[in-house]
């Protein structure tokens, strides 16, 4: 890029993360395309699908803009437990935000079969058997309730119908849905 050449700031339209890019005429007159290290989100950072995006141009297939909190609050979680989710592999520049939880001494959980590059970077890896996903949300949704630990002002601000969510949570047994044991009270 020449002294004069200037640069437009575009956002990769491919996921959540909209990722800032800068768009450059280079002296031969071709287009190019950089990850843009004064945004805030991926700071400079791009991964495969951004740099295919980039390559075709930066047409529009449709924004998905589904991240419903700031991605800063990342680095201030006490914990994160991401379930069958795999940002190391389909969403990299998100993951410098778990290195700074995980420097600020949070801890990173992922609930997924597979040993995926995240559960290999996780504190914790719970590594559940296929289809008993919705066992682990029931019986963290049930201690959740059972100990108070709910933000009940968030609940009410951003959801609907959690009276009737309560009203079907169970305790769950090692063996699945049998009711019978509770769960251990986090501490
Ligand atoms: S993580 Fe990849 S696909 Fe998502 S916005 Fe950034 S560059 Fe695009």
């Amino acid at each position: 890029m020449t002294s004069e050449t200037k640069a437009t700031a575009i956002h990769c339209p491919y996921c959540a993360f909209q990722c800032g890019m800068t768009l450059s005429m280079g002296d031969a007159g071709d287009v190019e395309i950089a990850g843009d290290p004064s945004f805030p989100v991926n700071r400079g950072a791009l991964c495969v699908k951004g740099w295919t995006a980039a390559a075709a141009s930066i047409r529009s297939l449709g924004i998905d803009r589904g991240l419903p909190f700031p991605v800063e609050d990342i680095a201030g979680a006490e914990a994160v437990l991401l379930m069958g989710d795999n940002p190391a592999e389909t969403m990299p520049p998100m993951m410098q935000y778990f290195d700074a939880q995980r420097e600020n001494g949070g801890r990173l959980i992922v609930a997924d079969p597979r040993l995926t590059l995240t559960a290999q970077r996780a504190d914790r890896h719970l590594r559940l058997m296929p289809g008993t996903d919705a066992v682990l949300a029931n019986g963290l949704l049930h201690i959740l309730i059972r100990d108070g630990m709910v933000d009940e002002a968030y609940i009410a601000d951003r959801t609907e119908g959690f009276d009737r969510v309560k009203a079907e949570v169970r305790p769950t047994g090692r063996s699945g849905w049998n009711g019978s044991p509770e769960w251990p009270r986090l501490s």
